[in-house]
């Protein structure tokens, strides 16, 4: 751990010319290993292409690995490498918004490298080691090794428990570092307010997983009193990108190759806007090569500040690529645009645009507290001027309820007939 942590650190701090040298050499080992090891890549690799391969640039002639791929080749064992079972890794499981299960095994030492990713993650967001971490998850955080040590003290807040619950586990806990998805830790932030409980003994606030409103951040940010970093990570890849000091975030070039398959097919590495493929560099039991993780990004030069991280910068995590709406000539379009007239509104706390049928959308917010009443019709005729041949309604909600993985969908398509599986359907509107 404390030499997977060592070396996360060490090429951190390199530039970037340096961390894509570190890529090179760990992708190329791994490409190898996955080709001699992993009966999946064995049958689909072009051996020409594995013994060709010098850098990210050279993935572009290989296989693309969907999540439907992921989900067959691994209930079948396809994806293990050899001598790995299922009694010598661990399984992580996450069902993502598309609804596709899918298992990753990894082995004790992929383990100790995530733990050393994640704790450096930390680190890097400014975590002592007097800090009382609270994690709002659903299942509790596997037991750090230097919680025994008496440092980096965990506490699970079980946000599959009732929010009463939550609220003691979090007092129970007293943290001063959370981590969590931004709406969970909302909903507490909310529920002690209620109980007019002051708590301003946490220092920052990790989020993941999913935007906020910037009227819902501020106010969680506001009632801590606390500062706002955030990781772009998934249970598949760990984490692939961080915040700086300056707030931006940086992709973690020694760790992860990330590519970006734009929609005209073209594929870049680090750079411009698409859908984001991924491959984690350090995963002996279940390599995953050129994952369609299912989110569009928008990736642009490093053109930041800070001085401590030198890699290029996530600007944007546009959405998962299958919120597509359609429009009433059943045309299909990335909604996340919607979005932005409805969040600038601040009397929104939190907003969801929901399509039950082509050609329509209801839009649901969350209002502050003694919000004008006309706030609805603006927010509609702000959508309008974006969309103006949908059919839009707005709707005031108490709440907007969490997918069972925890999240929130910000652009949910719910009539599944017209939703046929994203990935097939990208290909076919490419061509
Ligand atoms: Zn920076």
């Amino acid at each position: 751990m404390a030499y997977h942590l060592a070396r996360i650190r060490r090429r951190e701090h390199l530039g970037h010319a340096e961390q894509l040298q570190v890529q090179a050499r760990l992708l190329r080992a791994l490409v190898r290993h996955a080709y001699e090891n992993v009966p999946y890549y064995r049958r689909l690799l072009d051996p020409a292409l594995v013994e060709r391969l010098r850098s990210a640039r050279d993935l572009a002639g290989m296989p693309v690995l969907d999540r439907m791929d992921l989900h067959e080749a691994a209930a079948g064992g396809e994806l293990l490498a050899t001598a790995f079972t299922s009694e010598n890794t661990r399984a992580g499981t996450t069902s993502g918004s598309s609804g596709i299960p899918i298992t990753i095994r990894n082995s004790e030492r992929d383990l100790g490298y995530l733990r050393a990713s994640y704790l450096q993650d930390m680190l890097a967001n400014g975590l002592r080691p007097t800090d009382r971490i609270a994690y709002f998850r659903v299942n509790p955080f596997l037991r750090h090794p230097l919680e025994r040590l008496g440092v980096l003290r965990n506490f699970h807040v079980p946000t599959g428990q009732s929010l009463d619950e939550q609220v003691a586990a979090f007092l129970a806990a007293r943290p001063t570092f959370l981590i969590g998805f931004p709406n969970v830790i909302r909903s507490v932030v909310d529920e002690l307010q209620r109980r007019g409980i002051e708590y301003p003994s946490v220092r920052t606030v990790l989020f993941g997983g999913e935007r906020l409103t910037p009227t819902a951040r501020a106010h969680i940010l506001d009632y801590f009193r606390a500062t706002h970093r955030e990781v772009y990570a998934s249970v598949e890849v760990f984490t692939i990108a961080r915040t700086c000091p300056e707030g931006k975030m940086h992709l973690r070039s020694a760790d992860v190759v990330v590519e970006v398959e734009h929609d005209d097919g073209t594929v870049s590495v680090e750079d411009g806007e698409g859908e984001i493929l991924v491959t984690r560099l350090h995963s002996e039991a279940m390599p995953l090569i050129r994952y369609r993780l299912g989110d569009r990004v928008r990736i642009g030069p490093n053109d930041c500040s800070c001085g401590v991280a030198r890699t290029p910068i996530v600007r944007e995590v546009i959405g998962r690529s299958e919120d597509r709406i359609a429009g009433a000539d059943g045309r299909r379009f990335y909604g996340d645009f919607i979005t932005f007239p409805v969040q600038s509104f601040p009397e929104v706390n939190r907003m969801q645009v929901i399509q039950h049928r082509p050609g329509t959308l209801e839009i649901r917010v969350v209002l502050v507290h003694g919000a004008r009443p006309d706030v609805t019709a603006d927010i509609r005729d702000a959508v309008l001027r974006r969309v103006p041949d949908q059919e839009v309604t707005v709707l005031q909600v108490p709440q907007i309820a969490p997918e069972p993985n925890g999240k929130i969908k910000i652009v949910k398509v719910l009539d599944p007939s017209r939703d046929p599986a994203p990935t097939e359907e990208g290909k076919a509107a490419d061509v």
